[in-house]
């Protein structure tokens, strides 16, 4: 059985917007803070396709028209206030004319030169540009970038997979929408003569449309080999709803590949520190 994506119909289904580099939305550049924050080189990077660049806090960040983070992305964190920090949070070395503060774009805490002299994309804050990150970011910047260059790409382009129902299989394209908000399972029809699949263009043709953000396990299902000696070894996926869904392929890469690609995308979907500690409580905390 061959199981060839109709590339030409996904790319129409999922074709993006023209980027435009509209500058502005997030506000001043200049918001009171005195630190050495450096200035980020303009141009940032064609491949954010279909996202604008705007001026954040900390330098020049691509983000979605609508301003809203996909639910990979992460809102600009808090910036300490110059005002409340004294010395550097890594090393405790006193801030003064000759050890300036620095921001890390990650976490907002201030630090001296030389704790934040990592310069790192930061990926899940739009910034394609390399910004300032502490060392104790540096690790978490790295892992997150990589989902962004590698599996969260895998997820977007989609591949074709057997969904089981029961005791029988239906071929289905398995992707991220092009919102990466939601993995749509779409049902595939297969040409009799080519054996090739392609989209079901029926109305029917979406079997399910499910929130990434309600996934909650990624489990790898051994089976049994059949009587020619085969094991259709599967994955399944589980929804917050109770909802589960299995997928089989016959190319074990492909398999091995999306399990690592949906548990990396579990991971940076179940970490999403900034959302529990808003500037309010980092200014009360300060004010212990
Ligand atoms: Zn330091
Ligand atoms: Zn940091």
């Amino acid at each position: 059985m061959t199981a060839t994506t109709n590339y030409a119909q996904l790319d129409a289904r999922d074709s993006l917007t023209h980027f435009d580099d509209t500058h502005g939305g997030l506000g001043a550049r200049n918001n009171g803070h005195d630190s050495d924050d450096d200035d980020v080189p303009g141009g940032g990077s064609a491949a954010a396709t279909g996202k604008v660049l705007v001026y954040g806090r900390g330098g020049q960040r691509w983000m979605n028209p609508d301003e809203r983070p996909t639910p990979f992305q992460l809102e600009e964190p808090g910036w300490r206030a110059d005002t409340t920090c004294n010395a550097c949070m890594a090393c405790n070395e006193g801030f003064s004319f000759f050890v300036r503060r620095h921001h890390c774009r990650r976490c907002g805490d201030l630090f001296c030169s030389s704790c934040c002299e990592n310069e790192l994309q930061v990926m899940r804050l739009g910034y394609q540009d390399p910004v300032r990150v502490c060392k104790a970011c540096k690790p978490k910047v790295e892992r997150e970038n990589e989902f962004f260059r590698l599996y969260l790409k895998v997820i977007q382009k989609g591949d074709v997979f057997d969904l089981h129902r029961g005791n029988s299989a239906i071929p289905v394209l398995l992707q991220l929408s092009s919102t990466e908000r939601d993995l749509v399972i779409t049902q595939l029809k297969t040409d009799p003569d080519t054996r090739k699949r392609s989209i079901d263009t029926s109305s029917s043709a979406i079997v399910e449309s499910l929130p990434i953000e309600a996934l909650v396990e990624v489990r790898q299902v051994r089976r049994q080999p059949n009587a020619a000696g085969d094991r259709a070894d599967t994955f399944v996926l589980k929804f917050s709803s109770g909802g589960e869904f299995e997928f089989s392929c016959e190319d074990k890469k492909q398999r091995a590949v999306w399990t690592t690609s949906l548990r990396r995308a579990l991971e940076v979907l179940l970490a999403r520190e900034f959302a529990a500690t808003p500037i309010k409580a980092m200014a009360a905390e300060d004010a212990l």
